[in-house]
């Protein structure tokens, strides 16, 4: 009898140490290399950004095997001693979970996924959902985790994914600088600009695909499909050893987490929310350059901060005036005094009004420019002093500075679920064939990077 089994795992990762993705590649690696066959790359979710608790971007991962009964035990095994492993307790920051699911993963459970893209749910809800769809759960210490590890098994792949190569480091090396070659990396970009996305920032030239500090991950490029991902990362000069590599599905890059529209009424804090409405009153700068502007719906009023780092979208936000209609996009905050604010990720112009600017005629007589004679009074020629009617002051449009569209932060500023302005329109709905035998090919090829360095 052979059975869908499902792995999920959450927070392993802390601020020192350890890295989630890590134990997933880790796991993955030790599953196929007992026989076991997985139905798909391990899974990299990335969940709502908006979490204050949660570092390194809020990921969970999960791995998905098709497997006879009788190994369901010892998998279970690999993987508890697995995680346990590759966790650092001691962090404080650190709540690892692990939960187990046989069979077809139920619509329930991808209801459950998705909010966790962009609300923030509870502990309680988290142990509901994994009570009523009958999964398995291990918690190592508290039980935060328990909320990333269902969600991960439960994600929605089906509107859009992308994949990322991840290369780790080996133990010696964590924590010295990367060895990495910037030009090469900007070489690959050149090459593959357009099947891998973030590897550069365009207008810095900053190579975006080493991470900074003490964690095992050397280097991750993200792009369209498991073989471009491999062959853009082989184009990398690397002058170090690399401990081992792993390709994994993710939503990153694909603005997953905002899906939702919400009223303004209904917005609470740490969620990430798309609102439709208009703009309320005239942007102000604040110190450091932020801009802020408020955007109302039928039901409410909300502050709008497009931060400094967010460049293009400052800039456009800047240009906007009362009654132009918007679609901003971001995640909610709340503010000292109570009021929320929407800090702006992405800001969709969807409606300019026009800026109509009232002038003094000019002299019907002499042709020069003409002045008010003051307040409801008329006009007078400067020159030959000829007096015109108040109702002969002449309309004129302004030209406003932005146009309708989308405006996005640069890459560097980009967070993992971002869609990147390079894949603009791109939806991978159609699933990567992940068949036997192309699963195992490029496991091969990974194996043969590690190898050859
Ligand atoms: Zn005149």
């Amino acid at each position: 009898m052979v059975t869908e089994f499902h792995i999920g795992i959450d927070d392993t990762d802390s601020r020192l140490r350890g890295c989630t993705t890590y134990t997933a590649a880790l796991l993955f690696q030790e599953l196929v290399s007992k026989g076991l066959k997985p139905i798909d790359f391990p899974w990299l979710v990335r969940l709502n950004p908006n979490i204050p608790w949660k570092t390194r971007g809020n990921g969970a991962l999960s791995l998905h095997l098709s497997l006879k009964e009788e190994q369901l035990n010892e998998v279970k095994k690999i993987v508890i001693a697995v995680v346990e492993k590759t966790t650092d307790l001691s962090q404080r920051a650190t709540d690892p979970a692990v939960i187990f699911l046989r069979g077809q993963v139920p619509s329930s459970l991808g209801e459950f996924s998705v909010r966790a893209l962009h609300d923030i749910l509870s502990v309680r809800e988290a142990r509901n959902v994994a009570d009523a769809v009958g999964a398995e759960t291990h918690l190592l210490k508290g039980s935060r985790g328990l909320v990333g590890a269902l969600a991960s098994v439960g994600a929605d792949f089906t509107r859009d994914h992308t994949f990322e190569i991840i290369a780790y480091r080996t133990p010696e090396n964590i924590g010295t600088t990367r060895r990495v070659n910037h030009d090469s990396v900007r070489r690959m970009n050149a090459m593959f600009g357009g099947l891998t996305f973030n590897n550069v920032d365009p207008e810095t030239g900053r190579v975006l695909i080493c991470p900074h500090g003490p964690d095992p991950v050397l280097l991750g490029v993200r792009g369209e499909d498991p073989a471009s991902v491999a062959k853009a990362f082989n184009q990398i000069e690397i002058d170090e050893p690399i401990e081992r590599v792993m390709i994994f599905k993710t939503n990153q890059g694909t603005d997953a987490h905002l899906s939702c529209r919400r009223r303004i009424e209904t917005l609470e804090p740490h969620q990430s929310a798309v609102i439709t409405g208009r703009v309320s009153d005239a942007p102000r700068i604040f110190r450091g350059g932020h801009v802020i502007f408020r955007t109302s719906d039928e039901t409410g009023l909300v502050y709008c901060a497009a931060y400094k780092a967010t460049g293009p979208v400052r800039e456009a936000a800047l240009q906007l005036v009362p009654e132009d209609s918007v679609i901003v996009s971001g995640g909610i905050r709340s503010r000292p005094l109570g009021e929320l604010t929407l800090n702006v990720e992405k800001l969709e112009v969807t409606g300019l009004v026009d800026v109509v600017r009232w002038e003094n005629p000019l002299c019907s007589h002499c042709g020069a420019r003409c002045e008010s004679m003051g307040k409801g009074q008329g006009f007078r020629c400067k020159k030959c002093k000829t007096r015109l009617l108040r109702t002969s002051r002449v309309q004129t449009l302004e030209h406003r500075k932005i146009s309708l569209g989308v405006y996005l932060p640069p890459p560097r500023a980009n967070r993992h679920l971002t869609k990147p302005v390079s894949r603009n329109g791109i939806h991978r709905v159609t699933p990567f064939e992940t068949s036997d035998a192309n699963i195992d090919q490029t496991l091969e090829s990974l194996v043969s990077i590690s190898a050859g360095s």
